[in-house]
């Protein structure tokens, strides 16, 4: 890392790895989710938006010179072991979607939270004011998990309760 903007650009790859795999994770969960409409709703919802946020994570990888053909994984292998410890098709799936969805929005937020601080310093403001708009999806989608665990979670004990365990 020869220089600070340098090591920007390279924060910036790993948002952008990190995003990546945040889609493929949630693609996954907006197909499986029927029985949790409002669920499913939000996923979809933020399927668009971390499509956005790809966008213009790339946009400011750009700016500052760089590529987004040579991606690093390292970051998003990590949220795709989030994803894996928890939700392999088992009946209590969507509650293990929303604590893992959790789990990785709250390290969206941190890594956005010091891109914007990184940028700040720099002078970036373009950069800075991307980072704080995707911040904000960010946390008003952990918001969104965090109100909505409890009730999700006696959702799914509901149908246990009547017999449904198999269902999802
Ligand atoms: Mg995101
Ligand atoms: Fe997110």
């Amino acid at each position: 890392m020869a220089n600070s903007q340098e090591v920007l650009l390279d924060w910036l790859r790993d948002a952008h790895g990190m995003e990546r795999m945040a889609l493929e994770t949630l693609e996954k969960q907006a197909d499986r989710l029927k029985n949790y409409p409002q669920l499913q709703a939000r996923v979809q919802q933020h399927v668009q938006e971390t499509q956005w946020q790809m966008d213009q994570v790339k946009s400011c990888i750009e700016q500052l010179g760089g590529s987004t053909s040579s991606l690093k994984s390292g970051v998003g292998s990590l949220m795709g072991n989030i994803g894996a410890m928890f939700n392999a098709g088992t009946p209590d799936e969507a509650v293990k979607d929303v604590i893992g969805n959790f789990a990785i929005e709250n390290f969206e937020i941190a890594c956005y939270r010091s891109l914007i601080s990184a940028a700040q310093q720099l002078g970036e403001t373009r950069i800075q004011n991307i980072c704080e708009q995707i911040l904000q999806q960010e946390v008003q989608m952990a918001s969104w998990l965090d109100q909505n665990l409890p009730v999700i979670t006696q959702e799914f004990l509901q149908r246990v309760q009547v017999g449904e365990p198999a269902k999802r």
